[in-house]
């Protein structure tokens, strides 16, 4: 391809909108532009870079024998009222009438739909095991739209789903897709730790998910470099940690704390470690409060509550004017005696002794208070985040955290769907029984968002060969000069008839611009011809690497030639 014709509007200004790397670089190399919140086109070169991502995904996503289909974004309300999500979405599903007033929405994901087009088409438990997927735009009107490609309300998502006999057909078409999905990263180029999730209230019997470590992350990942556990922040195990507490039978003690609200208030005021408090907050689990508990210097994990609870919406922080109505208190001095509500603890708060706590009452605070003697917990459980230096659940040596972008999700959905549609085959004897599923996503526009995200430095992207929008550029210094441009041209085309996606900087630009958006738009590998033009000697240079070398032509084609199909 030739850069005069090519649609590459590159910016110099980083604009405004973009707060983390990949969407500044996607925005500044002309990848993407931005619609509305969210919402974004894809200009040439980054809809090239996506189509590679989505090949690489669909190669192996058949060559682990799943099978291409493609369903409708524009779906009709039944598939989703049947299985209750049309519901459960909430505002985070498009929602809209078609002209004869019946309700349609825009597909957040295919559950429904794989079911029930399974349920029509498959004849007889025969045709069982398969795994059918799509390459789609998904719609989710996101509450915090955000960081580009990375968080989108519209965006490409890769969905495969499994259908097999019983939970050991399960097991092996899920291990294919786990095995896929290796591949993909890699291939990707994305370094990527793979940890357990949390499979929520609503059953699934396993749950794994492939996270990009970045400090733009949105999703908190616990690991151990020592026995290789690794968990997201919902499903990580959190060991209860030993502290000193007064000893003996203590006289619980109300104290005046005036204007002291907040944990750090309350160490400041009694001078003494968070550990030694318990902080209570209140929350509306669907349509009903709960209070829960958890060490003062620790954090409650809202999914691990919400799961306990068995709340089907996410929780939410109980408006000011209910928790003065349930505590008879200004906010912050909540506490778990006397309250009305139910109550749910820590592990950790259950270790305590003599601790201090809300008075449920403005301006006082209770010390010495005993957990059973003072208040009865309506259940005591893993509730906290877990933090690092935490003790590793499976090998006890400390634990650390990191913040993560979740690019892949593979899930054992079990029966969860095919009960709620009622997908059932006859066995061999006739017997009716359930079809066992599995779900597995990949967000491509994410992964591509990822891949620059680690792949970046302050000259713009650095993207790997599977991926990068062109695999080799060739530069002519001058394009005046009649020698250059014909050496130019000669290299670019040998590099085309060797099968390089080639790109040539034809235009009549000064050579900065054109090193520079060579560098911006992240192309991995650079011939420039100059001023040894004469001498039959280019410069070669790779885009990750710092400095080039001067190589003859033959030499630097064939470097190239050879650099690229090694690394495709
Ligand atoms: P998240 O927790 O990030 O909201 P999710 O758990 O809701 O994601 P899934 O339903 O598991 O996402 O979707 C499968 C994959 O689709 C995710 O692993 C992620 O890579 C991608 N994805 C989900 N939501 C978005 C989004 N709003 N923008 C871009 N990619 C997304
Ligand atoms: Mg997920």
């Amino acid at each position: 391809m030739r850069m005069k014709n090519l649609l590459v509007p590159t910016l110099r200004e980083v604009p405004a909108e973009a707060e983390i790397t990949s969407h500044k670089l996607m925005l500044r190399a002309a990848y993407i532009r931005k619609l509305a919140a969210g919402i974004y086109s894809y200009l040439p070169l980054g809809l090239k870079t996506l189509k590679k991502v989505e090949q690489i995904v669909r190669e192996e996503m058949n060559n682990a024998g799943a099978q291409e289909l493609l369903m409708a974004a524009l779906l009709p309300a039944e598939a989703y009222q049947a299985s209750g999500r049309w519901d459960v979405f909430g505002p985070s599903m498009f929602k809209l009438k078609d002209r004869n007033d019946r309700d349609f929405c825009l597909g957040p994901t295919h559950e429904e739909l794989f079911t029930q087009t399974v349920i029509d088409e498959v004849r007889s438990y025969k045709e069982y095991p398969m795994t059918l997927y799509q390459i789609q735009t998904k719609y989710r009107d996101e509450g915090r739209p955000r960081f580009g490609l990375m968080r989108g309300r519209e965006f490409i998502m890769k969905d495969a789903y499994s259908f097999d006999l019983d939970e050991a057909g399960l097991d092996i078409s899920y291990k294919k897709m786990y095995d896929a999905y290796c591949r993909i990263f890699d291939r990707l180029g994305l370094d990527y730790t793979i940890v357990d999730a949390d499979s929520g209230a609503m059953g699934g019997s396993g749950s794994q998910e492939f996270m990009v470590k970045s400090p733009v992350g949105e999703d908190g990942i616990a690991y151990c470099d020592d026995c290789g556990y690794a968990a997201n922040y919902e499903k990580a195990v959190c060991i209860p940690q030993d502290k000193q507490y007064p000893q003996g039978d203590l006289e619980m003690t109300k104290i005046e704390t005036p204007d002291v609200h907040t944990i750090e208030e309350l160490v400041a005021f009694l001078n003494c470690d968070a550990h030694l408090f318990a902080k209570t907050i209140i929350y509306k689990a669907d349509d009903k409060y709960i209070a829960a508990m958890v060490r003062g210097d620790r954090e409650i994990n809202e999914v691990k509550l919400k799961n306990l609870v068995g709340a089907i919406d996410d929780l939410e922080l109980a408006a000011p004017a209910i928790v003065r109505d349930i505590t008879n208190a200004q906010v912050g001095f909540a506490g778990p005696c006397g309250l009305s509500i139910p109550v749910y603890v820590d592990l950790e708060v259950a270790n305590m002794k003599n601790f201090v706590v809300g008075a449920n009452e403005t301006n006082y605070h209770l010390t010495n208070v005993n957990i059973h003697r003072d208040f009865e917990p309506t259940q005591i459980a893993d509730i906290r985040v877990i933090e690092d230096g935490d003790a590793c659940p499976k090998c006890g040596k400390p634990i650390k955290t990191a913040q993560g972008i979740e690019v892949g999700h593979i899930f054992k959905l079990g029966t969860k769907y095919s009960d709620a549609l009622g997908l059932d085959y006859l066995d061999e004897s006739g017997k009716p029984k359930t079809v066992v599923m599995g779900c597995y996503g990949i967000g491509v526009t994410r992964c591509l968002a990822a891949a620059i995200e680690q792949g970046n430095d302050e000259n713009g992207i650095i993207l790997p060969v599977s991926i990068a929008p062109f695999e080799a550029i060739v530069i002519p210094v001058n394009a005046k000069d009649d020698e250059q441009m014909a050496m130019a041209e000669s290299i670019y085309n040998e590099l085309k008839a060797s099968g390089i996606d080639t790109l040539i900087d034809d235009r009549a630009e000064r050579a900065g611009v054109k090193f520079k958006d060579a560098d911006l738009i992240g192309i991995p590998l650079r011939i420039v011809v100059g001023k040894k033009c004469g001498e039959g000697i280019v410069e070669y240079k790779l885009r990750k690497d710092e400095s080039a070398s001067e190589m003859t032509v033959k030499d630097a084609t064939e470097s190239a030639v050879r650099y690229i199909t090694e690394n495709r």
